[in-house]
């Protein structure tokens, strides 16, 4: 099979979305995971619309049975998935004293057992073709920030999640490496704003001024780099975190 498949989760929307349009660009059969079917179809009318081949799909990524249904589907109606991309995030900013263990409970809940879940059902094909990509979302947020005990940790535990699939899955010809994005405009920072009480320009200027490029990023500056880490010209890279955010660090 020539045209190679990948799988993004959270890609309704976001960096998500504009990294399904660009490895559909690259020449990827894409699987659009996001919590509803119907999210999805946005990203697969942007895709198909541009003449790539995409199919939508609902999954909540913290649940075995329907990330199973999820890759089972990928595989029977585009191909065996041989690129995954861990990006489905949510946010439940508090202060540790605030913090409930729900919101501990749904930030570990997506980025970590999502990430373990899909990466579990994902590997049986990329080892079976002994060839693979994984690019897990991780942030800037994994080196710590206010009010984000649940995030940073579960970001921080991606980081360590990588390096470790990519010493058992390298033989396989497998490479797993995370991304750590610093401040892109999404509806999540969108969100972080309003939390905030704050205008979403206004925080983005502010934060624009913190950063050495002097501006904040957009989700395309993410799938650049996921575009090139799913590439055949990345396969000596692997167990990398790469900072993606204007700077050392945002
Ligand atoms: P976003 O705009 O909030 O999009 C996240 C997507 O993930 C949404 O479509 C959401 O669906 C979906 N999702 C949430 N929970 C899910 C689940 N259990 N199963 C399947 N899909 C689920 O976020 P973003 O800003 O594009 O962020 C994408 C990734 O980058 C996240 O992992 C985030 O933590 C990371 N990141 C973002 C930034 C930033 O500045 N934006 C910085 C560093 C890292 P619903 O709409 O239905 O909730």
């Amino acid at each position: 099979m020539s045209e190679k498949v990948a799988v993004v989760t959270g890609a309704a929307r976001g960096i998500g979305a504009a990294t399904a349009a660009k490895l559909a660009a690259d020449g990827f059969a894409v699987a659009v995971v996001d919590l509803e079917e119907s999210a999805g179809k946005g990203t697969v009318e942007r895709i198909t619309g541009a003449g790539g081949r995409a199919v939508a799909l609902g999954a909540d990524v913290s649940d075995a049975a329907a990330v199973q249904a999820a890759v089972d589907r990928v595989a029977t109606e585009l191909g065996p998935p041989t690129v995954l991309v861990n990006n489905a995030g949510v946010t439940r900013d508090n202060l540790l004293f605030k913090m409930t263990e729900v919101d501990w409970d749904a930030v570990m809940g997506v980025h970590l057992r999502g990430a373990f879940l899909m990466s579990k059902a994902t590997q049986k094909y990329m080892t079976e073709q002994k060839w693979g990509r994984i690019v897990n979302l991780s942030s800037t947020s994994a080196l710590g920030n206010r009010g984000q005990a649940n995030y940073a940790t579960a970001k921080a535990g991606l980081q360590g999640f990588t390096k470790t699939l990519a010493i058992e899955l390298g033989p396989f010809g497998v490479t797993v490496n995370a991304i750590a994005p610093g401040f892109i405009a999404t509806e999540m920072t969108a969100a972080t704003a309003a939390r905030l009480g704050m205008d979403f320009d206004t925080f983005q200027q502010a934060a624009a001024a913190e950063i050495p490029v002097r501006r904040v990023g957009q989700p395309e500056d993410i799938a650049n780099v996921v575009s090139f880490l799913v590439s055949e010209g990345a396969g000596f890279v692997s167990g990398q975190v790469i900072y993606v955010a204007g700077g050392p660090r945002a």
